[in-house]
């Protein structure tokens, strides 16, 4: 039966190919999906289906396929938009929307799922629960899509969730996940240090926001190595230091910018009130102050013990052998796929895509990323056999 499955998928081929190259040329920006949207919803409706359009007023799209009521439903999420880069790929199919790429595999997301949708129409008789398709916006920035997804009604009834990221990390034909905390928790940085300026050549009449921010950068290297378990990954990163405008003037006021991805909620709270603590502290310590803006972000994923054991054997279904399976480490990347699992058990996998013959080995974001599409078909029947089970 596994085999059908496969052989379905690999007869989609051409189809696969042809609607990822479609969306792919047709990038649209979080939030802006559109065009993206109406065309996932036609191809839905071509396959026979009935897709909810524009959930809680946005551009996702729900389709339910309804077998029994009996049991709880399993949910499959793919999301849709892009990125605001130019392209640099080179191809055919290449972006015909000035400065927005899908660079991230999110047209092959909606491909696979496209696929997997005609999958099931075939195997309708073997499903043994509903399914309820997610094709989800407003991934790439906060506050996400999936809250909105949630909030229209996506995991009401649903007992488990599935979710597949292409990656140019993984060769073609691997799977990688984890069990527990997979995806980081994200919470931006920002602090304003305020002094007092003046002349650079009477440092005593001022008080010097660059001194102050230099040793607030040095201070908050110490928060993770000093105040988190050496077991618990956390990271904190200033990423931007902006301050002054000429040689001969201290300036009023220094800014710093960065970035906090933690694995686990407790140390996510520690981690931030001591950021906050040190960089106030070391600023009155100079005489100046800092003012501390920590900026919301996506929880932690956490994939559920069980239902990735399912994943799993889904994997093996399709033809994904125990030597293709990677165990990954804790990625520092966030997802929004977070807060379907905090609603219900989830799995999210990433499915390899990445080919130094087909150029698709650039990083995720990158102008050139690319993905091999020889790794949709698979992510079709993936996608599938999740919801027939094993
Ligand atoms: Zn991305
Ligand atoms: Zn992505």
């Amino acid at each position: 039966m596994a085999g059908e499955l496969l052989q379905d998928a690999a007869a989609l081929r051409e189809q696969l190919r042809s609607w990822r190259r479609h969306l792919h040329a047709h990038p649209e920006l979080s939030g802006q999906e559109e065009k993206s949207a109406a065309f996932i919803a036609r191809e839905l409706r071509a396959l026979g289906y009935s897709p909810v359009e524009r959930v809680n007023g946005t551009h996702g799209i729900l389709v339910t396929l309804h077998v029994r009521d009996d049991a709880p439903l399993v949910a499959l999420r793919a999301d849709i938009d892009a990125l605001p880069i130019t392209e640099e790929t080179g191809v055919e199919y290449a972006s015909t929307n000035p400065g927005v790429m899908h660079a991230c595999g999110h047209d092959a997301h909606a491909a696979m799922l496209l696929g997997a949708a005609a999958l099931l129409q075939k195997h309708r008789a073997r499903l043994k629960r509903s399914v309820r398709l997610l094709f989800q916006p407003h991934e790439e920035s906060y506050p996400g899509g999936a809250p909105d997804m949630i909030a229209g009604g996506a995991l009401d009834g649903v007992g488990e969730v599935f979710g597949i990221h292409i990656s140019s990390m993984l060769p073609t034909g691997q799977l990688g996940t984890r069990v527990g905390p997979f995806m980081a928790a994200v919470n931006s940085l920002e602090i304003r240090v305020v002094g007092r300026g003046g002349h650079a050549a009477m440092p005593n009449l001022c008080i010097d926001p660059i001194v102050t921010a230099s040793q607030i950068v040095t201070a908050l290297q110490t928060v993770v190595s000093r105040s988190i378990a050496p077991s618990e990954p956390a990271v904190v990163s200033v990423t931007q230091f902006h301050a002054g405008t000429t040689h001969n003037v201290i300036p009023n006021e220094a800014a710093l910018n960065g970035t906090i991805r933690t694995f686990d909620e407790g140390v996510r709270q520690t981690v931030l009130t001591r950021v906050r603590e040190v960089a106030e502290a070391v600023a009155r310590g100079c005489g100046a102050e800092a003012h501390v803006t920590l900026g919301p972000g996506y929880p932690v994923l956490v994939n559920d013990a069980a239902t990735t054991e399912r994943a799993l054997a889904a994997a093996r279904q399709v033809g994904i052998q125990d030597a293709q399976i990677q165990q990954l480490a804790p990625q520092g990347g966030a997802e929004d796929f977070a807060y379907y699992g905090r609603k219900a058990p989830a799995s999210f996998v990433f499915l390899g895509a990445a080919s130094e013959a087909k150029q698709s080995v650039y990083p995720h974001h990158h102008p050139k990323f690319n993905v091999d599409e020889d790794a949709l078909a698979q992510g079709a029947a993936l996608h599938a056999q999740f919801a027939l089970g094993t």
